[in-house]
């Protein structure tokens, strides 16, 4: 083994849903045959509508003059130009802003954009804190200096009767000093489907404008691109908060693709760390795009194909919770804004989240348990230990079977709270 360097310790250490999904490829492989059911799959369902239009695309491209200009050449390091140009007419019109295509800078997925970001803004004394904790499991490796990253402890709006909950950003707790060097959260958040609200949003950024400190708003799941909200939201736009969106959700993961748009001086830093990284985001991707948002095609597939999909999803996982977990025992729903995913606590779980994801295994449904998606959370905090994440990914008769053994297990260990 060749010997590393301490970044380069940092970045081979399995960390979050990565050592999990080891464990759950392993059993998939070693219980291959068997009637499993895997409802912990982050990748998105392949929509016929949706890659036909990426399948149109990819014709158009083939036979336009433009081939091998896109193709063939390398180009700048912001962006394919075109689809810069396409995102600043979409926005503008769409939510009446002022973007010029300084405003716009195109990365290879948006993972690489906070990446960057978190290296550009943060590092050996300089935070970047993720105000909401539990968030994005893949935050967890972004910085070379993993210490550096600092998630805060929410609040926690409980509906007892209703058996749903909701996690509020903690004002209280929130705090921004001179060390903080960024801030990142998604909306609609993965794992918990949660939408913090306009006003929380305008909150958090207020506070960081204080002190200039950048705010990323990881958009992955946002409208108007996958336009994976189930509850009215705009994205949020001010001079510190930069608006960062992944076409992975539209059906374009393999491309990576992801678009930055805020202010220009924010995303030259971050198209530094880009151009010593990768020179720029592979063209093929981004022309395909570039027309699918001109068009307006991504935008109406999104709201008529990919958001009534998976909301369908969450109904049908809902129901099956309420129709298989008695009413007297402590389990709440997120509640389902939005996303991919959907996010079960189990107050007083008696046993780890880790322990049930075993049980679970032995059902036959696997899930991801909790704990890894409270990366930068120092405290101990029992309530991490008591959620588990359950993807909208698989089918939906796969999701109603895989629930009702999920359901069985939770009332039987719930017994011995
Ligand atoms: N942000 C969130 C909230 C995600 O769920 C994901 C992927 O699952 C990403 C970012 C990374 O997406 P990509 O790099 O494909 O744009």
């Amino acid at each position: 083994n060749p010997q590393l360097s301490d970044f380069g310790a940092t970045m081979s250490r399995l960390t979050g849903v990565r050592a999990i999904m080891k464990d759950i490829v392993e059993t998939l492989q070693a219980r291959a045959g068997e009637d499993l059911i895997n409802l912990s799959a982050g990748n998105p369902v392949i929509l016929p509508e949706v890659e036909q239009l990426w399948r149109d695309c990819t014709r158009d491209l083939l036979a336009s003059p433009h081939y091998g200009e896109v193709v063939c050449r390398y180009g700048a390091s912001q962006g394919y130009q075109p689809l810069i140009e396409a995102v600043v007419a979409d926005f503008n019109q769409r939510y009446d802003l002022h973007l010029t295509p300084r405003n716009v800078l195109i990365t290879p997925g948006s993972q690489s954009l906070y990446f960057f970001a978190a290296n550009a803004f943060g590092g050996t004394g300089r935070e970047i804190v993720l105000p909401l904790s539990p968030d994005y499991t893949g935050y967890g490796g972004i910085c070379l200096v993993p210490e550096s990253l600092r998630a805060v402890r929410p609040a926690l709006e409980v509906d007892e009767a209703g058996h749903e909950f909701k996690y509020r950003p903690d004002f209280d707790q929130l705090e921004f000093g001179a060390e903080t060097g960024c801030v990142i959260f998604s909306r609609p958040c993965n794992p918990t489907g949660n939408v913090l609200s306009e006003g929380e949003v305008r909150r958090i950024a207020a506070l960081a404008a204080l002190r200039e400190i950048p705010v990323l708003v990881d958009a992955a799941y946002a409208a108007p691109y996958p336009a994976l909200n189930f509850t009215p939201m705009n994205p949020v736009f001010a001079p510190n908060i930069v608006h960062c969106i992944s076409l992975s959700k539209a059906g374009l993961p393999g491309e990576r693709v992801g678009i930055a748009i805020g202010d220009e001086g924010i995303l030259r830093a971050i198209e530094g760390f880009l151009t010593n990284a990768c020179i720029h985001a592979s063209r093929y991707g981004q022309a395909l795009a570039a027309q699918a948002i001109a068009s307006g095609a991504l935008a109406h597939l999104s709201e008529t194909v990919i958001r009534p999909h998976y909301q369908h999803k969450f109904t049908v996982l809902a129901q099956g919770l309420r129709a298989g977990l008695s009413l007297d025992l402590p389990w709440f729903l997120h509640r389902g804004e939005g996303g991919v995913f959907a996010w079960l606590w189990l107050r007083d779980l008696p046993i780890s989240d880790w322990e049930l994801y075993q049980e679970l295994k032995q059902a036959g449904v696997i899930v991801v348990p909790g704990h890894t998606f409270f990366p930068g959370l120092r405290q101990e905090w029992s309530h991490a230990r008591q959620c588990v994440r359950i993807s909208l990914t698989a089918s939906v008769h796969d999701i109603e079977r895989g629930v009702q053994r999920l359901t069985q297990v939770v009332q039987r260990v719930m017994a011995y709270r």
